[in-house]
């Protein structure tokens, strides 16, 4: 029995309509841009696992590591405990993320890490004595699925069951470069109108609703005015961050820092599931007390968990390595000449392209996880090449390392689907 047909049996899979997609895909191994299924087929992994596995699969600087530090220490409490992989990772990320975050809070993914950006908002006004509940986030953003997450996220086509249960969230649009003073003045109007605790944004490029891009100018402006009222300020960078737009983080292109930052994906080189929300010493501050209560009561089992510190370690020395850096511009290049390239083919509507994200959307109609995608799906997997488009969308976002010829590969799949439309 294949593992696909075993898979059946007892599995359920994230995001699937198992009746309508009975089939999954066996993976037996992954090596840089390379997965291996159980018939021996390769695929270009060309969404690096879902934007995880940027320094390629089992890169041996981080496996390396992470077999060294699991005979040593494999895991330990967090609370009132420490450890060298723990320090030591604090050290490394705080060099380089924005200067104005000093202090960092350990989870275990994407949404647990909004969820506390979401509760350290919250919390931190309420510390002050200042009732503030209610949340401002863009349009079409994701922010990951627990309930916090959902509420935020501005994707709710799934979400219908559970929207009695969210949080107050009033959402503006992303800025285009042209509709900027509206959406100050829809801004203002939501703040005097209501008790706004923090705004959450995913930096310059919204992953989930497609890679769509937006304004790095419109969004400081943004940033400034929540600013200007006492507005937390919270970059959801769980998708962007790491050296996915050409810089550590998106945050980077804007001149106001964010209070609190969301770490995931990538933090771990795709070894191992973390995450970390930053903040400021003045959100710290707010928590800091006499009174217990005044704390932070949350916390998650594996917190820090320390073979992951040490993934995530040696990820960032990755990251910063000349390598690393050179693949990041050398990727960024390649994709604009493609995207000059397709531009103008009749099927293309548009591309978009931020660092290593590249995008281009299809000129046809199609609903987000139609037949269409069923269709460009399979294409590309028969062509030795996993893309995961999303409704008219097509995107890129490869490991660093991928090499011109398996790129090359990934352009000439993306061409060839174009015919078959
Ligand atoms: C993936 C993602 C999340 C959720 O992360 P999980 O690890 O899947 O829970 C949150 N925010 C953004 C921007 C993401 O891309």
């Amino acid at each position: 029995m294949t593992l696909k047909s075993r898979d059946k049996k007892h599995l359920w899979h994230p995001l699937t309509q198992h009746k309508l997609h009975p089939d999954t895909v066996a993976i037996v191994k992954a090596k840089g841009c390379t997965l291996t299924d159980e018939d021996g087929k390769d695929y270009i992994d060309a969404i690096a696992s879902w934007y995880t596995a940027m320094y390629g699969h089992c890169n041996p600087h981080v496996t390396e590591r992470v077999t060294r530090q699991m005979q040593t220490l494999d895991h330990v409490i967090f609370s009132g405990f420490t450890h060298e992989p723990a320090v030591k990772l604090s050290e490394a990320l705080i060099e380089i993320l924005p200067e104005n975050q000093n202090k960092l809070f350990f989870s275990d993914n994407g949404s647990t890490a909004v969820e506390i950006g979401i509760k350290m908002a919250l919390q931190y006004h309420s510390n002050r004595d200042e009732k503030r509940n209610v949340f401002i986030s863009f349009e079409h953003g994701f922010h990951g699925d627990t309930f916090g997450a959902m509420s935020v996220s501005g994707l709710s086509d799934y979400n219908g069951p559970f929207s009695d249960f969210f949080l107050d969230v009033k959402r503006i649009p992303t800025p285009n470069g042209e509709n900027h003073d509206m959406i100050l003045d829809l801004l203002r109007k939501v703040i005097l109108e209501n008790d706004i605790a923090g705004f959450i944004y995913e930096p310059l490029v919204q992953g989930a609703a497609a890679m769509q891009m937006h304004n790095a100018e419109g969004l400081n402006e943004i940033l400034k005015f929540c600013k200007e009222f006492g507005i937390l300020i919270i970059a959801d960078e769980v998708m962007t961050g790491f050296g996915k737009t050409g810089s550590y983080f998106a945050s980077d292109y804007m001149e106001v820092k964010p209070d609190i930052m969301c770490l995931s994906k990538a933090l771990t080189a795709g070894l191992l599931p973390m995450a970390i929300t930053s903040c400021t010493q003045n959100i710290y501050d707010a928590f800091y007390s006499d009174e217990i209560s005044k704390g932070l009561f949350h916390g998650h089992t594996y917190s820090a968990n320390p073979l992951a510190c040490t993934a995530a370690l040696a990820g960032i020395e990755m990251l910063k390595s000349e390598e690393i850096q050179a693949h990041i511009k050398r990727v960024t290049s390649r994709h604009k000449q493609f995207g000059e390239k397709i531009a103008s083919h009749p099927k293309v509507s548009s591309t978009r392209q931020t660092g290593v994200i590249f995008a281009l959307d299809l000129d046809v109609e199609t609903e987000r996880y139609g037949s269409l995608r069923d269709k460009l799906f399979h294409h590309f997997m028969d062509q030795g090449v996993f893309l995961r488009p999303l409704g008219k969308t097509i995107y890129i976002l490869a490991p660093y390392i991928i090499t011109d010829g398996e790129l090359d590969k990934v352009y000439k799949s993306i061409e060839a689907a174009l015919e078959i439309l």
